[in-house]
């Protein structure tokens, strides 16, 4: 089944990319392998899935400590929010952070990251919808706190990711994203889930996150 899916995956974003007014490369598959088992983990990277996300961190320490000696170039990242309480774990176990949406993180993560010698690239997560029960920065603050976490906590972002809010186009939403993006010199763009990935590639995603349209059902 996860070889038939990356093959449809595959067609539909080169279909979508006849299409692509940006003639943006193919954007990277990453699997969203919450409540997904090891051996679907295992499966994926066979078939050349090397970026994988989790959104917890504590599900993340339970399967993933053995999964990185067994897949060599697996590169996890974390796509859930993050406790404070937690950057240590996190910045120990995971390659990426995509989730960074506060200053206070900022700061928690950085010394963290000097702490451990560890210094993971992160992505400023943005709530495109200003939705209240959804993370992420406001767009209209990014500004500010993408000058906070490059001059003041010295952290190193790398790109910005999004959920759309669920019941809208998401189309405008990936466009204000990839003009946030140029904007601020970021060169990744985590977008686009099983539903939308093909029109997040149209919008200059690099980085796809799909979990059921991968892996099928979640356990
Ligand atoms: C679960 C999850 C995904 C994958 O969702 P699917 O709809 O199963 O593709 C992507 N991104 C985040 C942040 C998630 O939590």
């Amino acid at each position: 089944m996860i070889p038939e899916n990356i093959n449809n995956i595959t067609n539909n974003l080169s279909r979508s990319q006849q299409a692509n007014p940006l003639a943006a490369p193919l954007p990277s598959l990453l699997g969203a392998s919450k409540g997904q088992s090891a051996d679907k983990i295992r499966e994926a990277y066979g078939h050349r899935v090397v970026l994988f996300g989790e959104n917890k961190v504590q599900e993340a320490k339970d399967k993933w400590p053995a999964l990185k000696q067994e897949l060599p170039g697996a590169q996890l990242h974390l796509i859930g929010p993050l406790q404070s309480n937690k950057a240590a774990d996190a910045v120990a176990l995971f390659d990426v952070i995509q989730t960074l949406d506060r200053p206070k993180l900022a700061d928690v993560l950085a010394k963290e990251m000097t702490r451990q010698n560890r210094f993971l690239p992160c992505f400023i997560q943005v709530n495109t919808g200003e939705e209240p029960q959804k993370a992420g920065i406001a767009p209209q603050g990014l500004g500010e706190f993408v000058h906070h976490c490059r001059n003041i906590t010295k952290l190193p972002v790398s790109g910005l990711m999004c959920i759309p809010p669920a019941d809208e186009n998401p189309a405008p939403h990936f466009a204000l994203m990839h003009q946030l993006a140029k904007q601020h010199g970021l060169s990744e763009l985590s977008m686009g889930m099983s539903d939308d990935y093909d029109i997040a590639a149209r919008f200059g995603s690099t980085i796809i996150r799909l979990g059921r349209g991968l892996f099928g059902e979640r356990e």
